[in-house]
């Protein structure tokens, strides 16, 4: 008996196929994934990590735990409002019943009393115009970059975008917008320096081979000292008198002024300002899906809607609906971080803190996304031991704490105060694996 290869003991393909937990899990899983589970513990079992009377208990867990989407939901415990890596914002409620919603057939290109096509996302233009009564038209594009690079290839391809050398931005991830201009075949004009421009360095940089003056709002740095650069309302009326469409890319998402972001710039205002086109992000201050928005003159923006780039770069019907739903409904999460009550934070943090006897620091949120830097959100965390960092991250939920100064921080900013008993277990439990570590190390 001890002499047989345990290899030969793994199970065939067919009998495991045919167990009846695996035969209901067809049901709810691909057949290509089931047996690319059963492959992997043949394969493990044929390398000799795994004995093969345990290929079986093991597809039946992995069968029972399976999800159809490896992303994880994640409880956002920074205080970073924004968080590019967990995927910027959070829909609000509304928002995600539309994204249920339109989940199947939808009207989203059709009237249906006439049976004959209708504009594409026609309800989420209306929001945005109701939102933004000084733009007299709208198009809604894939993202923010997406309707940069439409704006400046219709405006502008095989001709200058002039922008000021003070708003070369990097967003990310070593994206520099004056990369994705150039690889529109437009030419970039720069003017001014780094640290200073002037109405003058335009002036001078306008010419017949302008196709459009840009205004990069730079959202994720600032330039401090002698620095000068030229408002929209200043430059408006030369590029109105030479006419040059002027575009403001706004980077964030706010329609209206907040008084909350006081240098953050907003659509409605670059239109009072005289921009021709106004860019700005869906899933940044907006709070809604991915999604790039140019607001600004009737004509241009048809220009843009009918460029053939349009229709490479435009918006899915789960991005409209949820973004009409973000405009029309209640306030999106995002709004609600950015305008919590400190007191309220305060009393929820000091609860967590009494339940786990932990203490409570002055801890500053922040934007993100690359919005208002240097900006703090005043408010409060809760300081643990740095090492349960990691333990929040891999629990379950997956909590996301700040590590800062050799402590692992909890602010309850991002956090709807419904989930703060799902922070505590998580937290009991980190504490919990933590001490029996110690002990087990100590033992
Ligand atoms: C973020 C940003 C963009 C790109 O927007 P996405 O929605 O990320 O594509 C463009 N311009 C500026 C100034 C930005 O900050």
């Amino acid at each position: 008996m001890d002499n047989v290869d345990p290899r030969r003991l793994i199970p065939r393909t067919n009998d495991l196929l045919a167990l009846p937990a695996v035969l209901e899990a067809r049901t709810r899983m691909g057949g290509h994934v089931i047996r690319g589970l059963v492959r992997d513990l043949q394969d493990q079992a044929r390398r000799g990590d795994l004995h093969p009377a345990q290929i079986e208990p093991a597809l039946l867990a992995a069968v029972a735990d399976h999800r159809a989407t490896s992303l994880r939901p994640v409880l956002n415990a920074t205080g970073v409002i924004v968080h590019t890596n967990l995927g910027r914002a959070p829909l609000s409620a509304d928002a995600v019943d539309a994204v249920v919603g339109a989940s199947g057939y939808v009207d989203v290109e059709i009237d249906l009393a006439s049976g004959g096509r209708s504009r594409r996302g026609a309800g989420a233009r209306a929001a945005l115009l109701h939102a933004c009564p000084a733009a007299e038209d709208a198009l809604v594009v894939n993202n923010g970059a997406a309707a940069l690079v439409l704006a400046t290839t219709a405006l502008a391809s095989g001709r200058e975008v002039v922008v000021s050398r003070g708003e070369f931005v990097e967003i990310g991830a070593g994206f520099r917008l004056s990369d994705l201009i150039e690889s529109t075949g437009s030419r970039l004009r720069e003017v001014g320096t780094t640290n200073r421009t002037h109405l003058l360095d335009y002036q001078k940089a306008l010419g017949p081979d302008t196709g459009c003056v840009l205004k990069v709002h730079p959202s994720n740095f600032r330039v401090e000292g002698f620095t000068l650069s030229v408002a929209l309302e200043e430059l408006s009326p030369v590029t109105k008198a030479s006419g040059v469409p002027l575009v403001a890319d706004l980077g964030s998402g706010l329609l209206a002024p907040d008084p909350y972001l006081p240098d953050e710039p907003d659509v409605s205002s670059a239109l009072a300002g005289g921009a021709d086109v106004v860019i700005a992000s869906g899933d940044k201050l907006l709070g809604g899906p991915q999604a790039g928005l140019l607001l600004g003159r009737k004509e241009i923006i048809e220009r843009l809607a009918r460029h053939p780039l349009a229709r490479a770069v435009r918006a899915d019907k789960l991005a409209l609906a949820a973004l009409e739903a973000t405009l029309a409904g209640g306030p999106p999460p995002v709004v609600q971080a950015l305008h919590a009550d400190v007191g309220q934070l305060r009393r929820r943090t000091d609860e967590l803190a009494e339940a786990l006897g932990l203490p409570v620091v002055a801890h500053d949120g922040r934007v993100g996304g690359g919005g208002a830097p240097g900006v703090p959100l005043p408010g409060w965390a809760l300081q643990l031991p740095e090492d349960l960092a990691v333990l929040l991250r891999t629990g379950d939920p997956a909590v996301l704490p700040r590590v800062h100064d050799g402590s692992c921080l909890i602010d309850l900013r991002c956090v709807p105060a419904a989930d703060d008993h799902r922070i505590l277990a998580v937290v009991q439990h980190a504490l919990a694996l933590r001490a029996g570590r110690f002990a087990a190390g100590a033992g």
